[in-house]
């Protein structure tokens, strides 16, 4: 049987990352970008990357690197792109169509649907743009998806003849080994469009989340939103240094919540939820109520934050990059230890 066919459009940091989840998943990937040069750069990052891991034995999926490596190819023409997906439903195969952050993906029993997945840059102008030309082409089983980190898919898709077919599926950078997905519907979309979707990041070993209705920052950047907040403000009130503060999650909180969220945290701590409320409800209230108001990320302690972590870590390139790298293989290693557990 022909592997399912992807088309990614955008080849930057999230498109080609989940060009390598796709492939890994065993689909054909067809990565669209608007520059030749930036697809060049996208292929051989990507053949580094799987290589890489296949040496280290993290690689994820059934296939060898080369195997992997041979199911993507590229494409600067978005019309060939959904042309070729059109003769690929036609020839009764699956097609998914990432495009920065559209995924087009299909249905169990043979019914052909696309997701044209978006990752263009974080621009309302340029998104619409690629979404009202895809509008245009594709058909009425395609999904479209963007990968967008803040952009309410009321924003992107109202309007469009395929609303129904539109979703958000927000992932975590660098999705290859953090697998959350958050999946966003426009107040249009269809069930089906959610669950089709749902589906297809499990089946490709990402973590999906269904949100019920959009809401700004979703919910992982409203949690994120939230911890920053207040590191912020205790920071700037001088309870505690940067590099303590960020002790305090990496080991602290952070350790646990690589495994278990704050609510089954809460589970656990006492004897259940409910008996976790009766003991710990009041003095929780005390301390959320000597909470401050929403820091302006500015001024002294801008200054202070800044210069911590610029003495920890340049804000060179070379510096910047060997720390992302570390983080990377921080990253391995922990999604790693996940799957052995
Ligand atoms: P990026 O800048 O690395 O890549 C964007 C890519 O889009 C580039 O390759 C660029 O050439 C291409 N592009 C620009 N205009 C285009 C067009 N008209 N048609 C096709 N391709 C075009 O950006 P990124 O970090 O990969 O982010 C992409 C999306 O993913 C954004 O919406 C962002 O919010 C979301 N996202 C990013 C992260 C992150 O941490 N970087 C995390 C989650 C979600």
């Amino acid at each position: 049987m022909e592997p399912s066919q992807v088309a990614i459009i955008g080849s930057g940091l999230i498109g080609r990352s989940w060009a390598m989840v796709f492939a890994a998943g065993g689909f054909k990937v067809k990565l669209y970008d608007i520059a030749q040069q930036q697809l060049m750069s996208a292929l051989e990052n990507i053949r580094q990357q799987v290589k890489e891991m296949e040496k280290l034995g993290v690689l994820k999926g059934a296939l060898s690197a080369d195997q992997q490596l041979a199911l993507i190819s590229v494409c600067t023409d978005l019309k060939a792109a959904v042309e070729g997906a059109t003769f690929i439903q036609i020839s009764l195969k699956v097609l998914v169509l990432y495009l920065i952050f559209y995924d087009c993906f299909y249905n169990k029993l043979l019914h052909l649907v696309m997701r044209p997945k978006e990752c263009t840059p974080e621009n309302l102008e340029l998104k619409k743009k690629i979404f009202g030309q895809l509008d245009l082409i594709v058909d009425d089983n395609v999904i479209l998806s963007s990968s967008t980190s803040c952009l309410l898919p009321s924003k992107l898709f109202t309007g469009l003849k395929h609303v129904k077919q539109c979703i958000v599926s927000h992932p975590v950078n660098p999705p290859y080994f953090v697998p959350l997905v958050e999946i966003v519907p426009h107040p249009e979309t269809d069930p089906s469009t959610t669950e089709r979707t749902y589906a297809l990041m499990k089946k490709i070993g990402q973590s999906p989340v269904k949100l019920s209705r959009e809401i700004e920052g979703f919910v992982l950047n409203r949690l994120q939103y939230a911890v920053i907040s207040e590191a912020w403000r205790l920071v700037g009130e001088g309870v505690i240094s940067p590099t303590d503060l960020d002790l305090v999650m990496s080991d602290g909180l952070g350790m646990r919540y690589a495994f278990i969220g704050p609510l089954e945290t809460m589970h656990l701590n006492a004897e259940g939820v409910s008996n976790y409320c009766e003991r710990y409800a009041e003095g929780m209230r005390l301390v959320l109520n000597t909470f401050g108001p929403v820091p302006e990320f500015s001024g002294e302690t801008a200054q202070k934050v800044n210069q911590a972590l610029s003495e920890k870590i340049p804000v060179v390139p070379k510096a910047l990059d060997a720390r992302r790298k570390w983080r990377d293989e921080c990253l391995t290693g922990l999604a790693k230890l996940k799957t052995q557990m």
